[in-house]
């Protein structure tokens, strides 16, 4: 049994699919005669058709964020074009039969080696680039990991490092049942994936990769956080019976979708879903979520081939406000940086901290014109249309830090508008809001907030920061918790101040979905929550079972605590007493 961090509850037990950095059949056989002229041809065709990308990358990206920005991908060109690198590729594909994604898989190997030892930090950059090329020409070599893949039974347990957008995308229609990653915490990419296509996960697995291969058995307790490979026959039968319950008692929630979610005495919620993209918005409405209350559109930048332009970005906002349960849709600017980078912003710059140093809007505000692609976009977005007559957007600035930069963004915001009345193009109005991340923001919440119209509780990063615990190291994911007593004191003061200034929040970090943190937030006057959709059954379900007094109740006892444990021991009994059944959905966190 392997020990991890538990990022999606629920219980699996199915076929292991190790997707490694480079994607290499497993058991493929050695290549000999007219074979290997077919891989080199292979080969050359796929670093033709990455060559053609670049360059066209290197256009879209000069003319739409900047040349700095562009250079990037010359430099990718470069790599494609190193006669020295083809020829190290053809001569393995050549003389040992390798197929040409073992030898790029080779390739990346030898350079990690050579260059790693080196300590010299531009080398180390050299490395990203290798490794992005690759991929690229990786993804025209596989075509697709589905077609791969095809030849397992059944659905499929994904084992990989970190969960890439661009391995998400190939995964396609290809029905994942579990998630284990090496990297990553609650909050990483593989983690929000997870949760918000309802599958169990485990992150944070140091040497799984290693330890498994596509075909084994694999046992995901995404509530405890465990993993087992290949379990004896009665461990298997104990975790399938635990498989069972947990898919019952996901069947049986999901009558609560259609039910309006109030508390036990009678007091209205809204309960919110957090999407990447329209698909989640099917999701959002066959789970009984009320809205989107945020959209992080980075999944936009992340899975497409270059950089959406402004037609395109209009175009996907308006698919996904037409998707969106009631038409209602909070959309987050971009927030790329700290975890999660595209290779045109940000990466021909290394920091000691990224998630600290140049992300969200510090980023944005240095390509202004990028930046108010954007802003126009998602005004353009809002504009009234007769098919939706009760669509409403929301404009939501993340990390926000100061006063300074929520009037340098209303500021954009006006001169984006006067662009667009100029340009004659409809637009409507939003409502301008910031997420609270920043620990600074949450201190100076009252000077603020005169200066929003609603506030997005941020809590995944607003924990990581005042615990200074990085949120996907498992390392630290001890102190990175939620219902850590400062954090507890922290949000209650925000959501007080929010509510006394008559000002809509909404919490929509992880925790607004997880019923022990739940029960708390709703105790300190919190009303809207934006969650993985998949978390919205379960929470309308403690909520038809607890009163605000209640909750009220048990936010003053812990309040009064002093350690995460005890909170959280209090918070287990308090849930067991008003809403039994859900116990199973409780992870270790
Ligand atoms: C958060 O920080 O809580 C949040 C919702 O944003 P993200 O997880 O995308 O950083
Ligand atoms: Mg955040």
């Amino acid at each position: 049994m392997r020990r991890g961090i538990a990022v999606s509850p629920g219980v699996t037990v199915g076929t292991a699919y190790c997707i490694h950095e480079v994607f290499v059949k497993p058991n493929a056989e050695k290549l000999v005669g007219p074979a290997i002229v077919h891989e080199l041809a292979r080969f050359e065709n796929a670093r033709r058709r990455s060559i053609d990308d670049v360059r066209l990358l290197q256009q879209k990206v000069q003319k739409q964020v900047g040349k700095d920005a562009a250079a990037i991908f010359a430099v990718h060109e470069t790599i494609l074009q190193d006669a020295a690198l083809v020829g190290k590729v053809r001569h393995w594909i050549q003389h040992e039969g390798i197929s040409a994604q073992e030898a790029l898989s080779r390739l990346l190997d030898f350079y990690k080696r050579v260059l790693s030892g080196t300590g010299d930090e531009y080398l180390q950059e050299r490395i990203d680039d290798l490794r992005d090329v690759i991929m690229r020409l990786s993804s025209y070599l596989s075509e697709a990991l589905q077609q791969d893949s095809g030849a397992l039974d059944g659905p499929i347990i994904v084992v990989a490092d970190e969960l890439l957008p661009s391995q998400v995308v190939m995964l396609g229609t290809r029905s994942v049942n579990g998630i284990v990653t090496q990297a990553g915490s609650q909050t990483s990419h593989a983690a929000i994936i997870a949760r918000s296509r309802g599958i169990p996960a485990v992150s944070g697995v140091s040497g799984i990769l290693r330890q498994t291969k596509t075909g084994d058995t694999i046992v995901v307790d995404g509530r405890e956080g465990h993993v087992i490979i290949n379990p004896d026959s009665e461990t298997e039968a104990a975790y399938r019976k635990l498989e069972r319950e947990f898919v019952d008692l996901r069947d049986q929630l999901a009558h609560n979708r259609d039910l309006p979610c109030r508390t036990a005495d009678g007091i209205e919620l809204e309960i919110l879903a957090n999407i990447n993209g329209v698909g989640d918005c099917r999701n959002a409405t066959a789970m009984g979520a009320c809205g989107v209350g945020l959209y992080r559109t980075e999944y936009l930048y992340l899975t497409h081939p270059s950089v959406p332009d402004e037609e395109e970005q209009v175009e996907n906002y308006r698919a996904v406000l037409k998707a969106a349960p009631n038409h209602q849709l909070t959309i987050r600017t971009l927030d790329i940086g700290g975890d999660k980078t595209v290779p045109f912003l940000g990466r021909n710059h290394r920091e000691a901290n990224p998630f600290m140093g140049w992300r969200s809007i510090r980023l944005s505000f240095e390509h202004p014109e990028f930046f108010s692609t954007q802003i126009r976009a998602i005004l353009r977005a809002a504009a009234p249309s007769r098919a939706m007559p009760k669509a409403r957007v929301q404009l939501l600035f993340p990390m926000v830090t100061n006063l300074e930069e929520l009037r340098r963004l209303h500021a954009l915001v006006n001169r984006n508008k006067q662009a667009l009345r100029q340009q004659k193009k409809p637009y409507g109005e939003v409502a301008f809001g910031m997420m609270v991340e920043v620990p600074a923001a949450a201190v100076m919440m009252d000077q603020l907030i005169g200066a929003v119209d609603f506030v997005s509780i941020g809590s995944n990063d607003l924990v990581q920061y005042l615990m200074a615990a990085d949120r996907d190291n498992p390392k630290v994911s001890h102190l990175c918790q939620p219902l850590a007593p400062p954090v507890l004191r922290v949000l209650s003061n925000v959501i007080g101040i929010c509510s006394k200034a008559n000002r809509s929040v909404t919490l929509c970090g992880e925790m607004a979905g997880q019923p022990l943190a739940f029960m708390l937030l709703l105790g300190m006057g919190l009303r809207r929550f934006s969650m993985s959709p998949h978390f919205v059954p379960s929470i309308k379900e403690l909520a038809a079972h607890i009163t605000i007094e209640q909750s009220e109740a048990i936010l003053k006892k812990c309040l009064k605590q002093t350690t995460t444990k005890k909170i959280k021991s209090l918070l287990k009994d308090q849930l067991l007493k008003v809403a039994p059944q859900l116990e199973p959905l409780l992870t270790e966190q």
